[in-house]
């Protein structure tokens, strides 16, 4: 485990040494977030951190956000996305478009979501992002390092050895404030209405757009390797 955090604050100063201020956290204040948002804050790595509010998250998420930007010192920007867009999508399809049919869940999460994080990277050379390979198989082959062909900037993934074990045992282990919504069985965290608790045995992933087809990707397009469902 010692091994892993170090391995994980190296590379987060690779990624400060290489792009300077052009290298970004994106936060969605899960689990492997704030594990990240705890080492920025511990070992005083320079990375500034974006989030999306994309209007529909559970009070918990705010909550959790409002307790890590007075806990610490780290510059965290919210973007959120632009009004007019959601607008007109609201007045074509409704405000709850995404039980629907999976193109309307598709277009309010690049509302909502895609086009506003493409606003937050417009700049940066590089981000860093929470995933781990052992989330899916589709993962397994993720690197370290890798080109982010969505966003066409490089992409740092500096807990990519880690487990869901070693997640929770750094939380614990560190006393890291974390969205309350993971002690009432939401391992994935996303949008309110988009996200419900999953019982035992259940895919870690079941919870998020649940309502979708068995062979559906349960992801909303931030990340090139989508987890089947
Ligand atoms: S997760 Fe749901 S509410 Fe959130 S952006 Fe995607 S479809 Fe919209």
């Amino acid at each position: 485990m010692t091994n892993k955090i170090e391995y994980t604050i190296n590379l987060l100063k690779q990624a400060v040494a290489d792009y300077g201020h052009d290298v970004v956290l994106a936060s969605s204040f899960g689990a492997e977030d704030v594990v990240l948002l705890d080492i920025l804050h511990k070992h005083n790595i320079g990375i500034h951190v974006i989030s999306l509010d994309t209007g529909r998250l559970p009070q918990e998420t705010y909550d959790v956000m409002q307790i890590w930007r007075k806990k610490s010192s780290l510059n965290i920007d919210i973007y959120f996305p632009d009004a007019s867009e959601v607008e007109a999508m609201v007045k074509q399809d409704g405000v709850n478009l995404f039980y629907d049919a999976v193109e309307k869940r598709k277009l309010c999460c690049q509302v909502r979501k895609i086009l506003p994080l493409k606003r937050a990277l417009s700049g940066a050379k590089a981000w860093v992002t929470g995933l781990r390979q052992e989330q899916a198989d589709s993962r397994s082959n993720m690197q370290a390092v890798e080109d982010d062909q969505a966003f066409g900037i490089k992409k740092f993934n500096p807990l990519i050895m880690w487990t869901a074990q070693d997640v929770w045992d750094y939380i614990k282990s560190n006393d890291v404030p974390y969205n309350a919504l993971h002690d009432k069985f939401y391992p994935s965290i996303g949008c309110a209405p988009c996200t419900r608790a999953i019982s035992v045995g259940e895919d870690p992933r079941a919870g998020r757009w649940w309502w979708e087809q068995e062979d559906a990707v349960a992801e909303c397009g931030l990340h090139a390797s989508p987890i089947k469902k």
